[in-house]
């Protein structure tokens, strides 16, 4: 059978660690089989971001830029123990992080459902979508480590030289200091891409900040949502019969417990980072989580929500058998290769990319899967499978 053409290249970005293995796995047996696959390939892998100091991270997020379309596979962020590990030059900051503030833009994550697997919380009945900024706050930080006392103040030099000085704090001992920043711009991007997502997928749009405690950061965030809402989206909501809802952080986690799901759940970025990691298991699996990040730009750059699967990786270096959940990664794949047939006008690549999906649904549908899902499926008749048998299950599954 003649396999399906590619017109623009997709950029690849390969990873680290279980998720490394899973990737070779899944082009082998799911994708070159049947794509003549054309891709401009970046090793993300920490050893050659380590050898090209990091700039094939900010090369790799470059070409996204210039050809649109990304998929990446999982990164190690570097900590101390990876400094000895891999005898790193230097503390690589996250790969995603590098490549979100060059790319701007919104990260969606939605749960991928599967029946026979229900979510933790009984009353989700239909998938949360979390949106997180993906721009600046903690993650773009500057931090000092104070020794002893002192004094700390937050300084803002205008252009035409005017200083603008706030105390922080009077040390009297040790202590620790951090400035972060974001700006109008990215917030109103962020907004923007929120709102037009929810209007796409006709779901309500909730966001939630601490404005109380955080009166001029977090306010301006819940500031620039509602003049965009009222300027720009308030009419389309009502025709949609959809809302805008702004309420506290806190009282967001604990309507979200109690929600029925479907809606759209924008956070700030640390929020969206440790929300959509609760939102994904509580659904099911981490490894069930599919990622996309939306760039004003009209970019897009698929990947796994979850992380190297770490611990696996070592059973597997040892020789061990692993059973590595490859879905989110596969629907990464998927998610990318839609999006290139559509703006390529190839429609036999979107039907691929939904083959694969469906195939990938009915093969754990149809009881076969890895241990992370047997152990949380309703389902009675279940064979677990290793990383490799499963992917090729899935193989099995769409040549039927
Ligand atoms: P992780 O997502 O790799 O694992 C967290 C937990 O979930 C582990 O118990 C793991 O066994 C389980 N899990 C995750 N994905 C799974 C899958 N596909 N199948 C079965 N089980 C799965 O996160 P971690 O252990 O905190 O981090 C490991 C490494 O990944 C770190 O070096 C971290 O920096 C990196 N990381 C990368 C990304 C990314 O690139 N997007 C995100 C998170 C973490």
């Amino acid at each position: 059978m003649a396999k399906i053409q590619m017109t623009t290249p997709l950029v690849e970005m390969d990873g680290d660690e279980m998720t490394r293995i899973l990737w070779q796995l899944i082009k082998d047996e799911l994708l070159l089989p049947y794509i003549d696959l054309k891709t401009e390939y970046y090793d993300l892998g920490l050893e050659h971001r380590n050898e090209t100091d990091d700039q094939v991270t900010i090369d790799s997020a470059n070409a996204t830029l210039k050809y649109g379309v990304a998929v990446k596979c999982a990164t190690i962020t570097p900590n101390a123990a990876r400094m000895e590990e891999y005898h790193l030059k230097k503390m690589w900051k996250s790969p995603n992080g590098t490549i979100r503030s060059i790319l701007d833009g919104t990260v969606f994550r939605a749960p991928i459902l599967v029946k026979g697997i229900r979510p933790c919380v009984r009353n989700w009945e239909k998938p949360i979508t979390l949106a997180r900024h993906a721009y600046g706050d903690v993650y773009k930080n500057t931090e000092i480590r104070v020794e002893g006392p002192g004094k700390a103040e937050l300084v803002f030099t205008a252009a035409d030289g005017t200083e603008t000085r706030e105390l922080i704090h009077d040390f009297t001992g040790a202590g620790v200091l951090q400035g972060m920043h974001n700006t109008d711009k990215s917030i109103t991007s962020f907004a923007r891409a929120c709102f037009n997502y929810a209007v796409d997928t006709k779901q309500d749009l909730w966001f939630a900040t601490k404005d109380t405690i955080s009166k001029k950061y977090d306010h301006t965030f819940k500031d620039i949502f509602q003049e965009i809402y009222e300027n720009e989206y308030q009419e389309k909501f009502k025709e949609l019969g959809i809302e805008y809802f702004y309420t506290l952080i806190d009282d967001a986690v604990a309507r979200v417990m109690k929600a029925k799901g479907g809606f759209i759940w924008a956070c700030k970025n640390y929020d969206g980072d440790v929300m959509s990691d609760m939102v994904s298991s509580a659904f099911g699996s981490l490894a069930m989580m599919t990622s996309v990040l939306v760039s004003p730009a009209g970019v897009y750059e698929y990947e796994a929500a979850h992380g190297t699967v770490q611990r696996h990786y070592y059973k597997h270096l040892k020789g061990e058998e692993t059973s590595t959940n490859s879905v989110a990664t596969i629907f990464a794949w998927t998610g990318a290769l839609r999006k290139r047939g559509e703006l390529d006008s190839l429609p036999e690549l979107c039907a691929f990319a939904d083959k694969l999906e469906k195939a990938t649904l009915d093969t754990i549908e149809g009881g076969r899967m890895t241990k992370d899902l047997a152990l949380i499926t309703e389902l009675t008749d279940v064979t677990v499978l290793n990383s490799q048998d499963f992917i090729k299950a899935i193989r099995e599954t769409m040549e039927k």
